[in-house]
């Protein structure tokens, strides 16, 4: 990723805004630079937009909307930043936990109203750091949906996306001022574009062993479930035009990946009383605890994976909300039988165990008193037969840490002071996380890109004079 100083570029084509990068971040943040009069060009390095965005599972945290309203939840944007700064023990950006705070609601709003992005709230999804329902994601709760509404978005407002296109050198003259951008197409040709601002939308380092490694030792060596295309580019180019990074050593590393079938497993299986067992058929963790970073934890564990059980009940939920859950049951990822016993048995697991577990838990629920993870039962919630499992083992998803922005999304360099003409949202800007895993707020990985990308887009385009 390299940056030629030049002070002047001479260019076929020169347009006002660049976005590199097609993931929630750099499509909200195109969306809002169409809406206030600017036609940005966003260049993707894939042929078909996914990014993580496609991967996940499309759930945005936004406090204080409409659809919240409408479920009867009460919140606010204060609630939110309470509870960022609670999980990331105040250690985060208290101006930024603020700013995503407040314009998570209306980028959410915004997206469903002006541009028909459907996104439902899910009611069953609270805790985990959350004091209420946020999470606002398309009705089979799918990010390649979540894709789909955002590139049929961008296409009404005639936005162009360049697909195949991987930014691969900037051009930037001495007052780190960038002046365009090189794309190199998938036959080696490659191409100049000159700008008048540039809004780095490439998300984290999640798939650059080497940053990894370098910055979060913990999983320098874990699988990666996250999109192969963040190799951190937008990061480095940031850095090298003196941009400030922060929280380097934040991610989250979940322990829901089905093992072997790669699919994720929601969360609501545990959330709604399942619970996780290693092979030993022992419980070993809070489960719903730094979900974050349960990755380590079941890594840990004999095999290096666990096993999620639950019930009829989650599992006739999560087939009802989740397009990923749906894809796994085609495949027969989750085994079940009528008794524990049997279960037991299809599992591989040692019987006489896992009736213990099992046992315990629901005695548990009676009690109303927490286990010795700190996990409360609920008695309503114990399993029933038929029984549920699925094995799952632990990767890392996706990065945190990145450019510090200010709250126009503009990239300030180590001395706070903004960039000439460069933002950042998403995966590629210092999230609210918190400096390592046990900070991270589920739903915040696209709440940041949204949020920022809607900012950077509006504020970029602010720049550019439209
Ligand atoms: C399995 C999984 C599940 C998840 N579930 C959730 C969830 O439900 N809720 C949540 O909030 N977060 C979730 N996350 C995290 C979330 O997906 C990310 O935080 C979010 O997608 C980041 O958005 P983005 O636009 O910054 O990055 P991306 O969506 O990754 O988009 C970045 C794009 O930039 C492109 N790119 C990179 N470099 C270049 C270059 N040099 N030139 C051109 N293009 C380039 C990439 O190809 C990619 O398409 C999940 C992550 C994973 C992996």
């Amino acid at each position: 990723m390299s940056i030629e100083r030049v002070q002047s570029l001479s260019s076929e084509l020169h347009v006002p805004l660049v976005v590199i990068g097609a993931g929630a971040c750099g499509l909200t943040a195109a969306l809002a630079a169409g809406d206030a009069g600017a036609l940005p060009l966003v260049f993707e390095r894939d042929p078909h937009p996914t990014g993580s965005t496609g991967m996940s599972y499309g759930a945005i945290c936004a406090a204080g909307t409409q659809q919240q309203q409408a479920a009867g939840v009460e919140d606010s944007a204060d609630a939110l930043e309470a509870d960022i700064l609670a999980i990331t023990d105040g250690r985060t950006d208290p101006a930024l936990a603020r700013l995503i705070a407040r314009e998570s609601g209306p980028a959410v709003e915004w997206l469903i109203e002006s541009h028909k992005v459907a996104l439902t709230l899910e009611t069953s999804w609270t805790g985990m750091g959350h004091a209420q329902p946020r999470l606002h994601a398309p009705p089979d709760r799918s990010g390649q949906t979540l894709m789909n509404l955002l590139m049929a978005a961008v296409a009404s407002a005639d936005i162009d996306v360049v697909t195949g296109a991987r930014a691969s050198k900037l051009f930037a003259d001495s007052d780190n001022r960038v002046l365009g951008v090189a794309v190199t197409r998938p036959d080696g040709a490659v191409e100049t574009i000159g700008c008048d601002a540039l809004i780095l939308a490439s998300s984290g380092f999640g798939g650059n062993r080497e940053l990894v490694r370098q910055h979060m030792p913990a999983v320098g060596d874990a699988r990666y479930y996250g999109h192969e295309g963040n190799q951190g580019d937008g990061i480095l180019w940031g850095q090298a035009l003196g941009g400030a990074l922060a929280d380097m050593g934040a991610y989250q590393a979940l322990g829901s990946l089905a093992d072997p079938q790669a699919l994720v497993m929601p969360h609501t299986l545990l959330i709604g009383g399942g619970i996780q067992v290693n092979s030993n058929g022992e419980r070993f963790q809070n489960e719903l605890e730094n979900i974050s970073g349960q990755a380590l934890t079941i890594l840990e564990q004999p095999g290096g994976h666990c096993w999620m059980v639950y019930d009829q009940r989650l599992h006739d939920a999560a087939l009802e909300r989740y397009q990923e859950y749906r894809d796994a049951d085609s495949i027969n990822a989750p085994r079940s039988a009528a008794t524990i016993a049997g279960l037991a048995e299809v599992c591989g697991l040692p019987a006489a165990a896992l009736i213990h577990t099992l046992t315990r838990t629901a005695e548990l629920a009676a009690t109303d008193k927490p286990d010795r993870f700190g996990r409360l039962f609920l008695e309503k919630e114990t399993l029933e037969p038929p029984y549920y499992a699925v094995r799952v083992t632990g990767a890392l998803f996706h990065t945190q840490g990145g450019l510090v922005v200010d709250r126009r999304a503009r990239v300030l360099d180590t001395g706070g002071k903004a960039l000439p003409n460069l933002f950042a949202g998403g995966g590629a800007a210092r999230s609210v996380s918190g400096p390592a895993e046990w900070g991270y707020l589920p739903g915040m990985g696209l709440c940041t890109a949204v949020t920022l990308g809607r900012i950077a887009g509006r504020e970029a385009a602010r720049l550019v004079g439209t």
